[in-house]
Order: C-alpha cells, then sequence, then structure tokens
C-alpha cells in the first residue's frame, strides 16, 4: 500500500489550507509515519547484537529529517563530503557516521579521516595507500560478484562498480593492517527496492561467512557486518510490505548461531534510506492544464526535477486527486510538467478522476529519492520542503529555489587564461 491511510487522513482535511499558505509544489514528510517505521526497525532488530540504522544521507538530506533519525538514536550513512558535512553539522561524529564513496577523490579522504571524522568504508583496494591516515577501524565494501546476482535498479554485482571484488578482500584487509588499521568491519549493498526478506536475509549470511573466512586466515575479529540499504517499500498497491519482522528474527538467529560457533559475533549494522522516509513523503502539485491531442494530458505545476525517479527508471509512484477518492468519472491520462522531454511525466495512461483545473494532485511515496534527486536543466527550479509534525504544525523546512538562487553561480570574479 503507498501512502499510509493514517498520513492521508491527518493531511488531507488541511491540504487545502497548507496549500494556499505556502503555495504548489512541494513535497511534505509525515513525522510521526518516520518515527513510527524507526521505532519499528529497533523493534524488529532488537535481538540482533549491537544493532544500529545509519539513515542513508541520499534520501532525504534535509537536517530536520536528519534531527528526527539522529533523536531515534540512528547514525548517518554519507556517500559524498557535502553529506559529510550535512551530517556533522547536526551534532553526528565519529563512529555515528559511515562514509561509504565510490571512486574517492583525495580531498573527500582528508575531510573523512579528520579526528572524529567517521567510519571509512572503502570501495577498492587500490585507494589504501591513497588513504593520508589509516584510521584505526576500517570497512570495506564487499562485491561477491558472479556468486550473488542483484536487482534492476542496482545492476548486477559482476556489472557493477562498487566493492572489493571476491579475489581481492582478504589482500584488502592484509594491506590495512600493514598501513596500522586494528578494528574491522565489512560492508555490502547489492539491492535496492527489494521486497523479498530472503535476500536481504541471504546478503547478512553471506558476510557472516565472508567475515568467518576472513577472520579464520588472518586471525582478527570483526566489530560490525553492515548489509547496506535497499530494503523496498511497496510502490504499487497490489506489492506486499517486506517482512522486516521476520528479516529480524532470522538475522538474529543467524547471529546467535555465529557467536556459539565462535565465542564472538560482529555488530548489525544497516544503512536503509528508501525504507525510513519513502513512504512518509509525498509531492503536491495543482493541475494546472488540459491537453487533448492524440492522448489526454493533464499539466502540473511541478515537473521531474521534483521527482525524477518516473522518468529515470520508469517507477511506478501511485497518485490521486484530493477528494475525487469516489469519482466515478474516470479517464485515461499521462500526468506531465512542464520540462523540454517527453519523460517528464509523472503517469503514464494512468486511469484517474477527471479533474478540473485548480485540483490538488498527490504523488505517493516521494519521502527517499524525489527531492534530492532534483535538478535545474531547463532552469527549472527545485520546490519547497514541509515537514507536518506530530503535533500538526505544518513547518517549512527547506524554501524553494528562486531566480536568484539559479544565478548565482553566474557571479564571480573574473578569471581567464590566456595560452
Ligand atoms: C543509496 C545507498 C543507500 C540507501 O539505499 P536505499 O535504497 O535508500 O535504502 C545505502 N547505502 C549506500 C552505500 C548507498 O549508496
Amino acid at each position: 500500500m503507498p501512502m499510509s491511510h493514517d498520513f492521508k487522513a491527518r493531511l488531507e482535511p488541511v491540504i487545502q489550507k497548507i496549500s494556499d499558505h505556502f503555495g504548489t509544489p512541494f513535497h511534505i514528510y509525515d513525522e510521526k509515519g518516520i518515527m513510527e517505521t524507526g521505532n519499528h526497525l529497533k523493534k524488529a532488530f532488537a535481538d540482533a547484537e549491537g544493532f544500529k540504522e545509519f539513515f542513508a544521507v541520499k534520501a532525504l538530506p534535509n537536517p530536520s529529517i536528519m534531527k528526527i533519525m539522529k533523536k531515534m538514536g540512528f547514525g548517518f550513512d554519507c556517500s559524498s563530503s557535502t553529506e559529510l558535512l550535512l551530517a556533522r553539522d547536526i551534532g553526528s561524529f565519529g563512529e555515528d557516521l559511515m562514509f561509504t564513496s565510490n571512486n574517492t577523490s583525495i580531498d573527500q579522504f582528508e575531510l573523512a579521516t579528520e579526528k572524529d571524522g567517521c567510519i571509512l568504508n572503502l570501495d577498492d583496494i587500490s585507494l589504501i595507500p591513497k588513504v593520508p591516515q589509516m584510521p584505526e577501524l576500517i570497512c570495506f565494501r564487499y562485491n561477491p560478484g558472479p556468486s550473488r546476482t542483484g536487482n534492476d535498479i542496482i545492476g548486477n554485482p559482476v556489472e557493477s562498480k562498487y566493492g572489493v571484488s571476491d579475489s581481492q578482500i582478504k589482500d584488502a584487509y592484509i594491506a590495512a593492517i600493514k598501513r596500522g588499521a586494528k578494528r574491522f568491519g565489512m560492508h555490502t549493498m547489492l539491492a535496492s527496492n527489494e521486497l523479498d526478506h530472503k535476500y536481504m536475509k541471504d546478503t547478512a549470511a553471506m558476510l557472516l561467512d565472508k567475515v568467518s573466512e576472513i577472520s579464520d586466515s588472518l586471525g582478527i575479529k570483526f566489530e560490525f557486518i553492515n548489509i547496506g540499504g535497499g530494503f523496498g517499500i511497496p510502490y504499487r498497491p497490489e506489492d506486499t510490505p517486506m517482512n522486516i519482522d521476520l528479516l529480524g528474527r532470522e538475522i538474529a538467529f543467524l547471529m546467535a548461531e555465529f557467536k556459539r560457533e565462535k565465542g564472538w559475533v560482529p555488530k548489525l549494522f544497516m544503512e536503509s534510506g528508501r525504507y525510513m522516509t519513502g513512504p512518509h513523503g509525498v509531492l503536491v502539485t495543482k493541475v494546472i492544464n488540459h491537453k487533448n491531442i492524440y492522448r489526454k494530458y493533464i499539466g502540473v505545476d511541478a515537473s521531474m526535477n521534483a521527482l525524477m525517479r518516473p522518468g529515470m527508471y520508469n517507477a511506478y509512484h501511485h497518485i490521486h486527486v484530493v477528494g475525487k477518492d469516489d469519482s466515478t468519472k474516470k479517464e485515461t491520462v499521462d500526468v506531465v510538467g512542464s520540462l523540454c522531454e517527453n519523460i517528464d511525466k509523472f503517469a503514464v495512461q494512468r486511469t484517474l478522476p477527471e479533474t478540473e483545473e485548480g485540483d490538488i494532485m498527490i504523488i505517493h511515496d516521494t519521502g527517499a529519492h524525489g527531492h534530492s534527486m532534483g535538478f535545474n536543466y531547463n532552469g527549472l527550479l527545485r520546490p519547497k520542503e514541509l515537514l507536518l509534525r506530530i503535533s500538526g504544525e505544518i513547518e517549512l523546512i527547506r524554501r524553494e529555489q528562486n531566480v536568484d538562487d539559479y544565478f548565482a553561480t553566474l557571479k564571480f570574479e573574473k578569471n581567464s587564461l590566456k595560452i
């Protein structure tokens, strides 16, 4: 089920007022839903030793949301320098931060390895000598290659640019030890938007096996495994949500078994993004045009620069029209933005209630990888973000871009090179 009935029930009675006050389009997030999901996650994994979620910042990089995550005891997974700075800016440091970059540059390493920097998660064996100062605690992202199959969004492990290959992973730890590493973790991320809990359980089992093998061979212990993000959400009404309780129980069982065998067990880390916030955000947009040519088009005041997933991955986002749930007058339409790109469609040949100009359309599940994937192509400006607090208050948590923001990078000191 997309957007929860609870969120809908609290949002709909006030949506007209919110739209009038703040102006459309906007993403709005639900504090209550985010906290319920976070608390459910903690409960589901309570029996897995040392469980900790590191919220994947790129899913929803807004400090107001990140503070909610921090309050629940979560850390942050950062994949760029800016994300690291965002997390530090709200007061998270050191082992509350994972830095998982790919094709890492030297300046990223310098920021990551500052005192109290973060847990460094290295993506390749060739990067080891490039780390300015090898931290005591080091993690590698493992890519198992042909022994596992990935899924559509993230691709097959063999074709994926991420991680250290199976044949290099042991040497990577040996090389890190030579440079002074003393504490160890192992990370992987193989799936994206995966709804099958078994895939995630197999990933935990795979990491435990690999950790066990390297531990036996090198005589080192591992402090944690990190099974990555990639937990799916049901975008389509007919999708079945992932069984997080069962997953928690099964992984806790695997870990207890590991501990019985070895006398120690690594902690369980994960870095979910989509699962934490995806269903708890929607894009609210207004119908501004109707066009009837070879197909019927509904033009709305948001464009794909506010939500790229449908255009980029052909992803389905459920849509409903406020106040027209029971409408019997339906039509098949494409819902489009204003960008000069024919992929700028929120829905293609979707059956929706007939609309009028001014109707409010709600595009579901935009709480992760929605606003954050936005862009400025065609001079389009990115929309604002709002937060529906548990108290019922609606807070602006990021303003919309304006033309001055767009022009800001065109104002600079003259700089040219004569050759
Ligand atoms: C994107 C990403 C995540 C989060 O992915 P979700 O699908 O949002 O759970 C976690 N870890 C890393 C390294 C990522 O790149």
